[in-house]
């Protein structure tokens, strides 16, 4: 379905930007990964990129906190591809605190990395994609893109902030063969999820069993952690031309949480 087009996919190094890697590549798309991890599992993502799906499969370890990296990461993959036809705006980290406790240069890593970066990846990719007349922008937002909950100030203010982005990115290319869409996921059980799991049982004093219960899958209905490859599915979806007229929507994927 993607064959001949090429992918960039930030924070893809983990949980759901490598499954969204993994989707886009099974369907025939080059794809630069990024992120941060052991140097040796990167390789083997990459390399298993490549080989199971015949592609080229990239990798950058440029950090989406800083700008000058992030241009050359998008220069990089041009360069290599030829074109980013798709890009996948995932890199997001986490940090639970009361807000007046929030210490300052988390704020500015969670604002920098989660909401900033898209910004940046996005100029970059959008001069290709206009010219060429056909573009794909998937911003990985959360359902606290839309709803918020107690001690994740920074985190959420970003991802209310990147469905803001999506839609304006939306508006201004909605004559040109360019979508921009966000997907809200709720929980997702990856690296991220546990780390919190951890955090929130400090920041409420309860054992890990019941933050899990009675904290984070309180707010989601179906009462089961999101599945990686069903985001990623979505992500294909929206890559796809079935997905021509679907822009500046923000999709859950959360097992009802904001329908309450
Ligand atoms: P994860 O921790 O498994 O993966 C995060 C990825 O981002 C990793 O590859 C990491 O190396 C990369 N990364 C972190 N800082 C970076 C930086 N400065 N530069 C480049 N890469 C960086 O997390 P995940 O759960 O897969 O989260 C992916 C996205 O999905 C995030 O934007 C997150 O906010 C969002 N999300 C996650 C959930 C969930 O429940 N897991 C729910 C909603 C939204």
């Amino acid at each position: 379905m993607l064959k001949g087009k090429s992918a960039v996919v930030t924070g893809s190094t983990s949980g759901i930007g490598a499954a969204i890697a993994r989707a886009l590549a099974a369907q025939g798309a080059n794809v630069m990964i990024n992120g941060f991890g052991d140097a040796a599992a990167i390789e083997a993502l990459r390399s298993e990129l490549e080989h199971s799906h015949r592609v080229n499969a990239r990798y950058s370890g440029a950090d989406m906190s800083k700008p000058a990296e992030i241009q050359t990461m998008m220069a990089e993959a041009e360069r290599a591809f030829g074109a980013v036809d798709i890009l996948i705006n995932n890199a997001g980290i986490q940090f639970v605190a009361p807000v007046d406790e929030f210490p300052a240069e988390k704020w500015d890593a969670i604002l920098a990395i989660n909401l900033s970066s898209a910004f940046h990846t996005t100029r970059a990719a959008l001069p290709g994609m206009k010219r060429r007349g056909w573009g794909r922008i998937v911003n990985i937002a959360s359902a606290h893109g839309l709803v918020a909950s107690p001690y994740k100030s920074a985190y959420i203010a970003a991802k209310h902030g990147i469905v803001g982005l999506t839609k304006t990115v939306a508006l201004e290319t909605a004559r040109q063969g360019i979508t921009c869409n966000a997907i809200c996921p709720g929980y997702v059980l990856t690296p991220l999820v546990e780390k919190q799991i951890d955090d929130q049982a400090q920041a409420h004093g309860l054992p890990r069993e019941e933050v899990i219960e009675k904290v984070l899958l309180e707010r989601q209905p179906s009462k089961q952690f999101v599945q990686v490859e069903e985001v990623a599915a979505l992500s294909v979806f929206l890559c796809g031309d079935g997905a021509a007229s679907i822009t500046g929507a923000a999709l859950s994927v959360d097992g009802g949480w904001v329908a309450q």
